[in-house]
């Protein structure tokens, strides 16, 4: 049994937080590669310090070994602590010195994601002497140093899986085969020119599922602050209940759409070789989790869950150039997309385009908008819209799926705004206002998965 296990930034997030993650990782005696977020609130504070006008540089690095030290009281043994010190000493000077670097030079992108990388090396070094201190024959790694290989722009790379298996099959498979405890930096991997190259926000979980990728585990269990994947969001659905097991594609929508439980990202390396995803809460190590892999269940559910995203606008573009301009639908999405803008569905008809993305990006898509003059007769923006990520393995097996689900929509008086079907086979999104939402989301909880 070989696993990879990912704790988050709460489950490091402070000393008591550490031993807890510690005694977990000792509860086990398979073969077991760890990796870790940066202690929670460290990201953040490391992108503030690249911004203007925050604290001074010395002030923050104070903060840091503050945290640090504070973290490794009490965990660390009086044996271990000068060497500890001195290597996290030996890493804020790293930090200081390339602070120094990025805020001389012209090029700051250059340094911006091994900046926004430092907090996974505290992280990682202060855990590895935890697990010493308990007699695991433990080390701290960074993704440089095992070769996870990444590309893409900055601060949204991606890893490149097949050079990250070959190197992690010289590097990182014979200390499992040793009984070592490696403790990896998650978050980040290195570019052909080794430079660190950040895998977007809550990346530490993808990377969990690329070392996993790269070693063949078993499972990867990602150790969070919560149970699981919920039925719905238990603020809006007092019934709601952890799901015990899913199928890759459920937990890829609905992690993508719903609850902030898995970065949408950490599916696909997983299910490449079929390895298990294991969503565990460090907070209560004894409940089941859920357990991701690939399913195919006898027992096909309707809908296993509900998730909702509020504070979304459909954006309506008429053209009756639409269907006879093939390529007109994809530069206006290009437009709308230019800056970032998540798009969360389309749906087209003959003469019109509607693009749902967050209210906040409206101003900026209508704007980018303007460039399509002569081919869009009106704009028309629908605010406070709410989608509905009605997700389940027997939805596209059974018919009258789509009645049984909008006739719970229509109990509650709710309109649907817009459909987009069938680009999943196990998930029905569709729109509805958003001051009805949250009565559409009870009702199907409560007609389709019960107490
Ligand atoms: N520390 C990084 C972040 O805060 C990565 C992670 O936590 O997964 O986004
Ligand atoms: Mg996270």
């Amino acid at each position: 049994m070989r696993k990879v296990m990912k704790f988050g930034g709460t489950s490091v997030g402070s000393g008591e937080a550490m031993s807890r993650t510690a005694d977990i990782i000792m509860s086990y005696d398979c073969q077991r590669a760890v990796v870790v977020s940066a202690m929670s609130g460290v990201t953040n504070s490391l992108l503030e310090m690249m911004g203007e006008g925050g604290r001074e540089v010395p002030e923050y690095l104070d903060w840091l070994r503050q945290k640090h030290h504070d973290a490794a009281r009490g965990n660390i043994s009086n044996e271990l602590m000068p060497e500890y010190l001195e290597q996290l000493e030996h890493r804020i000077s790293g930090l200081g010195h390339l602070v120094h670097l990025y805020r001389q030079d012209e090029d700051r992108v250059m340094y911006q994601d091994a900046l926004a990388s430092w907090g996974e090396r505290l992280s990682s070094l202060t855990l590895s002497f935890i697990l010493r201190t308990r007699g695991a024959d433990s080390l701290a790694l960074t993704s440089e140093e095992i070769g996870i290989v990444a590309s893409g722009p900055p601060g949204n790379g991606s890893a490149v899986l097949p050079a990250t298996e070959s190197n992690l099959r010289r590097t990182l498979s014979p200390l499992l085969n040793e009984g070592k405890v490696p403790i990896i930096t998650g978050y980040y991997g290195a570019d052909l020119k080794g430079r660190p190259l950040t895998f977007g926000r809550g990346g530490s979980d993808y990377s969990a599922a690329v070392v996993a990728n790269g070693v063949d585990a078993d499972v990867v269990e990602i150790w969070t602050d919560v149970d699981g994947f919920m039925s719905a969001d238990p603020r809006v659905v007092k019934k709601a209940r952890t799901i015990a097991e899913m199928d890759y594609g459920e937990a890829a929508e609905l992690a993508y759409f719903g609850a902030k439980v898995l970065h949408p990202r950490t599916i696909e390396p997983a299910k490449r070789k079929g390895v298990a995803v294991l969503v565990k809460n460090t907070f209560n190590p004894s409940g089941q989790g859920t357990r991701i892999h690939g399913l195919d269940r006898n027992s096909k559910e309707l809908l296993r869950s509900v998730a909702l995203k509020t504070g979304l606008s459909i954006v309506k573009i008429y053209s009756s150039e639409l269907v006879y301009q093939p390529d007109l639908v994809a530069k206006i999405l290009e437009a709308i997309s230019a800056d970032g803008t998540t798009i969360y569905a389309v749906s087209t008809s003959l003469s019109t385009l509607a693009v749902v993305v967050p209210t906040g990006s409206v101003p900026e898509a209508c704007n980018r908008l303007k460039g399509f003059r002569d081919q869009v007769e009106a704009v028309k923006v629908k605010e406070d819209a709410a989608l509905i990520c009605a997700v389940g393995d027997g939805m596209l097996e059974s018919c009258g799926v789509s009645a049984k689900i909008f006739s719970a929509v229509a109990d509650v008086g709710a309109n649907v705004e817009l459909i987009s079907e069938g680009a999943s086979d196990i998930a029905l999104n569709f729109m509805v206002g958003g001051s009805k939402a949250v009565d559409v989301v009870k009702r199907l909880h409560e007609l389709y998965i019960g107490d």
